[in-house]
């Protein structure tokens, strides 16, 4: 037995001249989430995508469907033939399926004609199949409810059959990754991070990271998360790189030389600078971070512009803006938040003064670094970085 599901997509729409490579890209990321379930049919209509599944692996295509960005929502289908009568009668099923117990439903029909052939133009076959069903059920258990159905039936009248079909499923939106570029995500343990990753993702990025790493002072606990949390972005892209670069030389010289004040913004200077490297060496298009303004004392719109100016490479900060309780939402729904939440220090948190510096002056900042050999740090450490590909695992 085969289940039929008919894919939307939004935003593709208004790609013009695009759209079809949009289209394939978007059809590439519903088969490559649904590789190694067996016998899964992905083809590409007009403005549709249709999936054809066994019905064994149903509940586990749709939970994979909602790992695929530009996927505005799906519903499970019943094909029906391109004939009046079929649809009445198919209109009538996914009534039954919709009752759920309740004795009186408002419902609507939608009519979306994408065969131009059909006989019968969208509003005599919303009004025609409509009045079937009120004869029917009669008007004290069915009114029609054109702008607040609990039932909207979908008749949809493509080339060679009719999909009809009375729910739809919510899928993650935004665009097809692989249309957007590649991005280096700074990775850190926390709640933000992996949520900036996958807002730029959403937005069609292949978005891979970079994890400043103190295993010196704080052992592998920091990196097992971020390896983990790696590990769940995964299911967005085909793999996902992580590069690991070993932070303790550079915290030990920030700490032996510079003003203990100034320590974080310091910290996040090299950061970007060596996240910047990478990037332009191995061709990313830009960085991406978790920073929101406001959210920590490093977090200021000075110590922002302070870090922000030694990066040779544009920095994306998807949730500047954003309260802490929706990024907190986001990182639940995407499955990251518990493993963010386990208690491993990251590596900021190493010398941390009792007083950092809010309001950084870039010139105190400088007046720092010169007391440092930093090509000799960067170097050493960029030579030091490792690189591993993680592969999404099915889970
Ligand atoms: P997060 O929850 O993402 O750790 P945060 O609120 O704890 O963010 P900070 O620790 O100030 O904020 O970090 C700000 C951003 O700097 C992080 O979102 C991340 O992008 C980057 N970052 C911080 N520490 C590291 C690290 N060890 N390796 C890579 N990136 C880091
Ligand atoms: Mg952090």
């Amino acid at each position: 037995m085969k289940r039929e599901y008919v894919l939307r997509y939004d935003e593709i729409g208004l790609k013009g001249g695009n759209r079809r490579q949009f289209e394939e890209v978007l059809a590439r990321q519903i088969r490559r989430v649904l590789k190694n379930l067996p016998d899964c049919k992905v083809r590409i209509i007009t403005s549709r995508i249709l999936l054809s599944v066994p019905e064994s692996e149903a509940a586990e295509v749709e939970r994979r469907l909602h790992y695929v960005a530009g996927l505005h929502s799906f519903s499970h289908a019943h094909p029906t033939d391109l004939d009046l009568e079929a649809l009445k009668l198919a209109a009538e099923q996914a009534l039954e399926r919709s009752w759920k117990g309740r004795d009186h439903l408002r419902f609507r029909i939608t009519t979306r004609r994408s065969n131009k052939k059909f006989p019968h133009r969208t509003v005599e076959v919303n009004e025609k199949v409509g009045s079937h069903l009120l004869e029917k059920h009669g008007s004290e258990r069915l009114t029609v409810n054109l702008t607040q159905p609990e039932v909207d039936i979908t008749l949809e009248l493509q080339q060679e059959r009719a999909m009809v079909y009375e729910g739809l499923e919510s899928g993650m939106g935004g665009l097809p990754v692989g249309t957007g570029g590649r991005l280096l995500c700074l990775l850190s343990g926390g709640i933000d991070s992996p949520v900036a990753a996958y807002q730029m993702l959403r937005r069609g990025c292949e978005v891979d990271h970079i994890f400043f790493e103190n295993r010196v002072f704080l052992g592998r606990a920091a990196y097992d998360k971020v390896h983990r949390l790696g590990q769940v972005l995964s299911r967005y892209q085909a793999k996902v790189r992580l590069h690991v670069v070993p932070f303790s030389d550079i915290q030990v010289a920030i700490r032996d030389h510079c003003s203990d004040r100034n320590r974080v913004v310091l910290y996040r200077r090299f950061m970007y600078r060596m996240a910047a490297e990478v990037a332009k060496q191995k061709g990313y298009l830009g960085l991406v971070n978790g920073e929101c303004l406001g959210q920590v004392a490093s977090q200021t719109l000075e110590n922002i512009h302070a870090a922000d100016m030694v990066a040779d490479s544009c920095i994306y900060r998807p949730l500047i803006s954003m309260d802490k309780v929706d990024i907190m939402r986001i990182a639940r729904r995407i499955e990251t938040y518990n493993i963010s939440i386990e208690d491993a220090p990251d590596c900021c948190s190493v010398f941390m003064p009792r007083r950092p510096i809010t309001r950084a002056k870039v010139e105190w900042l400088e007046e720092d670094e010169a007391k440092l050999d930093m090509e000799a740090l960067v170097g050493e450490a960029l030579e030091k970085m490792s690189v591993e590909t993680i592969h999404w695992d099915g889970s």
